[in-house]
Parts: structure tokens; sequence; C-alpha cells
């Protein structure tokens, strides 16, 4: 299947979704590029998609470069991945948006390396809704904290929350971590106002994600196939 059918088809099981569980809100969908080469960037882009997911900051800076000086200026780029502090000026030189901030001193480095003539980097708390030791992101409780310490960077946008959740097939366990997310999710909106974006649901959990309340999907191996993992680096 070609990138472009790959689109349509998550496109139209977006809608169906919606439409199933009466959702008036939109859901985004970013198309989650890491390992990919630019040509499928490319299908994707002239199939109408703009909102892309990266996780390696080098590869991703690579591509940025690369869409700003060839006619695709107008992609947002959303960075999805651990980000390690020795990455940070990096992706607030290149990125439009973090959904994996989690902890003080990350956020504190992508507001003091934002470079003055970009617009303020939005950013997303990771939290790490399944409690795996393994995986990146603050607990329920530290959200808050983390959040206030965002919103008085005047460099960074608080804009809303990321999660992953666990990898399992179970539907209870998934739609008890995404329900517990939206009501992080409309917690913290109550504080934060310009908050507006709770992104969950992968390939394996789109639609329980969306019928939980997501306004945002990532979406890699549905649009752009399978990864090679021997291409992956930092
Ligand atoms: C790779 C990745 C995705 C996309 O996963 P697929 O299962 O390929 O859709 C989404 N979110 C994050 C944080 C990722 O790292």
């Amino acid at each position: 299947m070609s990138v472009t059918a790959n689109l349509n088809t998550v496109k139209n099981e977006i809608e169906e979704c919606r439409n199933k569980n009466r959702i008036i809100h939109q859901v985004n969908l970013l198309a989650v590029s890491k390992t990919k080469p630019f040509s499928a960037i490319a299908e994707a882009y002239s199939a109408g998609q703009r909102f892309f997911g990266e996780s390696y900051a080098q590869e991703a800076c690579e591509k940025i470069d690369y869409a700003r000086n060839n006619g695709y200026e107008d992609i947002r780029w959303y960075f999805i991945g651990p980000l390690q502090s020795n990455k940070t000026r990096q992706v607030a030189e290149h990125f439009d948006w973090v959904m994996s901030c989690d902890r003080h001193k990350i956020a504190r480095r992508l507001n003091d390396q934002r470079p003055a003539f970009m617009e303020p980097l939005n950013v997303c708390i990771q939290v790490n809704i399944s409690n795996e030791a393994q995986k990146s992101g603050v607990t329920e409780d530290e959200i808050w904290d983390l959040a206030n310490y965002i919103s008085s960077l005047t460099n960074l946008q608080l804009r809303g929350l990321m999660a992953v959740a666990l990898d399992t097939e179970d539907e209870n366990i998934l739609r008890q971590e995404f329900s517990r997310m939206y009501s992080l999710y409309t917690s913290l909106q109550k504080q934060y106002p310009q908050v507006d974006t709770l992104s969950m649901g992968m390939t394996q959990d789109m639609d329980l994600a969306i019928s939980c309340g997501s306004n945002q999907v990532r979406i890699g191996t549905k649009i752009f196939g399978a990864r090679n993992y021997t291409r992956e680096q930092g």
C-alpha cells in the first residue's frame, strides 16, 4: 500500500471513530515519520499532511533543514521522543512542538535555547500513565509542579499532555489509562485555559484513545509501514 492510501485509511478511521462515539471536537493526526526517509514525508505532504512527529533529534533536524530549504516550510514538526539534555538545543532551534517534556531541567534548557526570532515553543508534558520503570514521563502527582514551571517560562507555551499507554491488547487496561489521562487533562485545562492538546493513541490503540477523549493521535506504522530499527540513531 502507498503512503497516500494508508493516510486516507487512517483519516477515514478517525472520522468513523468520531461518528461512532459522537465526538464533536477535531482529532489532529500526527504522522510519525521517525526512521523514514524524506521521500515518505514528501508523499504524505502531497496527500495534504502537514503535521509530522519525530523521535531522534539528529535525524529529525536534518529532515527539518531539508524541508525548510525545499518548499515544505509549512510543515509543523513535533518532537515526540525521549529528550536528553545534550539534544535540547537542536530541538529548541528546529521544532514547533515538544510533546515529551518530563522534567524541569529540560524545560529550562528548551526555554533558554529557543531562538528569540522564533515563536514560543509549544510544550506538552509526557505522563507515564502506565507507571513503567523504563518509560519516560512524570507521575500523575508531578504534573502540577512541572506545569507551573513551564507556564512561568516566556519562550515556552504549555499546551497539554501526552502519554504512551501500556503495550497490551487488554482493552480494560487501555481504557483505564486513557480515561485517567482525560481526567488529568480536564483538570489541567481548568488551571491553564491555553491547554488544548491531549495526545494519546498510536497505531495499535488509536480508536480506544479517541473514544476516551484524545484530540491528537500519533500514527507511524499504519501510515509508513513497519520501521527498520537498525537505522535508528539519537
Ligand atoms: C513511534 C511512536 C509513535 C508511533 O507509533 P506507531 O505504533 O508506529 O503508530 C507514537 N508515539 C510515540 C511517542 C512514538 O515514539
